[in-house]
């Protein structure tokens, strides 16, 4: 046994070379120390702000601080895309703080204000200390959210220079009262956009539009803010900045700070004796796998902790971990999931630091609100999600003079096995990309009508909200919700306009689920997931304990579940049709071809499987007798031609299985490009499709209008596809299985599949691809095409406690299908039905319309 904090390299050697593990490590990367790399402060940042940064310990700033800070006051918007714990905060904070001094020697005390967002209210909580260490007592700084008294928001509008609130309160509390802001908006000199690799799919679109009402409002008051952002590092970091704020952005990725050497090893859990769905060989858990490398870990005494996707899985690891202990060592391993309160936080924190809790397993809910740090070993069971969840991870590890440990344990699904073989993908350069689409007219729709109670739109305006703009206000005119008067749109209606749209809504009324014999409400689920999770029959997870769903009531959006603990799970089956509304643009592949465009998707929940859990097997199927739902989105597609098929030599009787295997994996491997998650969007592929007449596989975004994730596919089809070809044939399974092919919620219970030929088809329709490098630059600043998460999900919820079933994401859109054939009939890209959306919403919110058009009328 090595000794007690023997470096991390033969720590990872240990782990590996005992108990047949050998073949477990796929790669070790050496990520080499790296040093500091200092630049003069600006002459123009303030000597009080150079001062409390000196205080604190900041010398100098990094050359990536001192360049935003260069770019800021030049006036140019900045997006800093560095790594976790670069100081992207005094890269910001430098001038807005030195500005907003000078400010201070107004006559008024106020020549300058900024305003910062951040995605929660805790972290802009977090930010007011931080700013607040950092300027002295005259520059004032306040917060300004839901739970600000109401005594304070007057003191806060007359008289602070620097709010910080969430896009929330923007677009609700601030915009739409925007003349007692005028003092404060007139001399808007930075607007700082924190976490914006935050901002994605439908979310991110809806800031995108408040972030536009906002720069249309501080023209009308004579102020042009300069935008600087914050991001993870991700793709493309300035064509997201563009796209969130609509102004060109400066991009700066060179991080200054310095890192400590970690060793980061990938890790995939074996083949067990278990079989799955058709026989399928299943992988050992990545938490099993995990428990067995913390036990090891604690007892070398190295302090570790395990994240986790769910609460679940936290409990899960602890125990067993626990249980694989000798006695005083495994009261020294503990779970940790979130919802603890700030004494209980701390007393965490205390233990890990002193050592006295060597292993904790816990779900992301650490990143925020514990402060860890310096920890010896990191294990990360799953892929977090995104690259940037993933360093913030791996960066508890490691102190500073000694090396640190990470260790990423896949899961039994495409894109973790695939990480797991492909290094490069996680330790060169990014390819994931933050995606939104600003131009979805669901999402657009609402700010438009915002934006014209705030100030009446005129047409010169239409061109900040982008190509989408001038179609639909026609069809909002049509809809009694904007008229026309001179040349300037207004509102109609008495309803406030912002109340219209929840900027993280997922469209729909969410179900709730509640407790039969208690009447206790348990939770909701999004209407979108409704259907397939919580179907009358079907077993609802939550924390960790069963119940089923006595009642599924569609007209109250209720479900009725009682405790229970049933020996299977249950698995919806659907039938999805898709077809095909327009084309925006279509690229030969040689003799195959990829499109992107707008879909509409049917989907039908018809019935649900039993599976037992202890094996897996199939107890039975029932039916049930839900209607219809129609989504239409954005999606790409690919086809290819009959001659390519006999060059690829698949059979008709094959073909089937080729598509549908195709389609499963490249769902899965879609994250790797966008920062979406698997259930934010669908597939379909038929063998013989109506609309291209040709054998087709689509992903759309499961969200109504798009939410850019199927577009940044089409964008990087190229790279998209060769990743989703390497992971089906590097899998070491010989017809199939989760790692590869399988999906676990497909609609079809993964059947048909089949593997070889899937890669035969891929082969042949990238033989025709374009070489990946030509990809860069098609973006859409050179299509120009009329363009769009649920991530209310928290990241706690691991696919094992989440319902939502990849592959089949379902629609958010519920109309009846006489308003479905209106609509279809009707109106470009679903302006009409977006329009009706914001008629429906704003009908909502108060009981009568004004004007007797309301919803009772359509
Ligand atoms: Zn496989
Ligand atoms: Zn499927």
């Amino acid at each position: 046994m090595p000794p007690r904090h023997s470096p991390p390299e033969a720590l990872l050697t240990t782990l590996s070379a005992t108990r047949g593990r050998s073949d477990r490590l796929t790669h070790t990367e050496h990520l080499p120390a790296r040093p500091a790399r200092y630049a003069p402060w600006p002459d123009w940042i303030r000597p009080e702000v150079v001062a409390s940064a000196q205080a604190m310990g900041v010398r100098q700033p990094w050359a990536h601080q001192a360049e935003a800070m260069n770019l800021a006051k030049s006036g140019q918007s900045v997006v800093i895309a560095t790594g976790t714990a670069s100081g992207k905060s005094l890269g910001y904070l430098g001038p807005v703080l030195s500005d907003l001094l000078v400010g201070t020697e107004a006559r008024n005390g106020r020549g300058a204000t900024a305003l910062y967002l951040a995605p929660t209210k805790a972290l802009a909580a977090d930010q007011r200390r931080r700013a607040a260490e950092l300027a002295p007592p005259r520059v004032r700084a306040a917060l300004y959210d839901g739970d600000t008294p109401p005594e304070e928001r007057e003191w806060v509008r007359q008289y602070a220079s620097y709010v910080l609130t969430n896009p929330d309160m923007l677009h609700r509390g601030i915009l739409p009262a925007h003349a007692r802001w005028s003092s404060f908006l007139k001399t808007l000199r930075y607007v700082v956009v924190d976490e914006c690799h935050g901002y994605r799919g439908v979310f991110g679109s809806h800031v995108a539009q408040v972030l536009r009402r906002l720069r249309r409002i501080c023209a009308r008051y004579g102020s042009s803010p300069v935008f600087l952002l914050a991001s993870a590092t991700t793709a493309d970091p300035a064509v997201t900045a563009q796209r969130l704020t609509g102004l060109p952005a400066e991009a700066v990725t060179e991080d200054g700070s310095p890192r400590g050497p970690m060793v980061f090893g990938l890790w995939e859990p074996p083949l067990t004796e278990n079989v799955g769905e058709h026989g399928a060989p299943v992988r050992r858990t990545a938490t099993a796998e995990a428990a067995h490398l913390l036990t090891d870990l604690v007892e070398r005494e190295t302090r570790t902790v395990v994240f986790v996707r769910s609460r679940r899985a936290a409990e899960l690891v602890a125990l067993q971990t626990q249980d694989q202990l000798p006695r005083p060592l495994a009261d020294r391993v503990a779970a940790y999931r979130g919802g603890y309160l700030a004494d209980e936080r701390r007393a965490l924190e205390r233990s890990l630091h002193s050592g006295r809790l060597l292993g904790l397993a816990s779900t992301s809910a650490l990143e925020l609100g514990v402060d860890i740090s310096g920890l010896d070993a990191v294990l990360m069971a799953g892929y977090p999600g995104t690259r940037a969840s993933l360093w913030q991870q791996a960066g508890r590890a490691g102190r500073e003079a000694q090396g640190a440990l990470a260790v990423l344990i896949a899961r039994d699904d495409p894109l973790d096995t695939y990480l797991v073989h492909h290094p490069e993908a996680l330790f060169a350069t990014p390819v994931e990309a933050t995606v939104l689409d600003p131009d979805n007219p669901h999402v657009l729709a609402p700010h438009l009508c915002a934006a014209a109670a705030e100030l009446p739109l005129t047409d010169p305006d239409l061109e900040l909200f982008g190509p989408s703009a001038a179609p639909l206000l026609p069809v909002l005119e049509r809809r009694g919700l904007l008229r026309r008067r001179g040349d300037a749109w207004y509102w109609t209606r008495r309803e406030r306009a912002a109340d219209a749209v929840d900027l993280r809504g997922s469209g729909g009324s969410p179900v709730q689920i509640v407790e039969a014999p208690t009447g206790r409400l348990l939770g909701t689920v999004d209407a979108s997931a409704a259907h397939t999770t919580v179907h009358t029959g079907a077993v609802h997870l939550h924390q960790g304990r069963s119940y089923l769903v006595r009642d599924f009531d569609l007209d109250s959006s209720v479900a009725l579940v009682e405790l229970a603990d049933p020996p299977y799970t249950t698995s919806a089956r659907d039938i999805t049709s898709i077809s095909v509304l327009s084309t925006d643009t279509t690229v030969d592949w040689g003799e195959g071809r990829l499109s992107f465009g707008s879909v509409e998707v049917v989907n039908q929940v018809v019935g649900y499987l039993r599976k037992r859990i202890s094996t897996g097997e199939i107890m039975g199927e029932s039916k049930l007798d839900l209607p219809p739902r129609t989504l239409r989105t954005r999606a790409v597609w690919w086809s290819v031609t009959e001659d390519q098929l006999l060059d690829a030599d698949i059979p008709p009787d094959q073909l089937p299985g080729a598509a549908h295997a195709a389609e499963h994996a490249s769902i899965g491997l879609l994250p790797l490009f966008a920062t979406c998650d698997r259930w934010d969007i669908g597939g379909v592929s038929v063998p013989l499709h109506p609309d291209t007449g040709l054998p087709t596989v689509f992903v759309y975004d499961g969200h109504p209008g798009g939410a850019g994730f199927a577009e940044r596919g089409f964008q990087r089809a190229v790279r998209w596809l060769t990743a989703t070809r390497e992971a089906i044939a590097a899998c070491e399974c010989e017809r199939g299985c989760p790692s590869c092919v399988q999906s676990p919620k497909c609609g079809n219970g993964n059947d048909p599949l089949d593997k070889a030929a899937a890669v035969r088809l891929l082969d042949v329709l990238l033989a025709g691809a374009p070489a990946a490098a030509e990809e860069t630059g098609r973006d859409r600043e050179a299509a120009q095409d009329g363009p769009d998460g649920r991530h209310g999900r928290d990241g706690q919820a691991g696919p094992d406690e989440r319902d939502g079933r990849d592959g089949r994401v379902a629609p958010t859109h519920v109309p009846d299908p006489t308003e479905a054939a209106q609509a279809a009939a009707e109106a470009a890209d679903g302006a009409e039905a977006a329009a009706r959306a914001v008629e429906r919403e704003a009908g909502r919110t108060t009981d009568r319309p004004t004007d007797g058009s309301g919803p009772g009328a359509s």
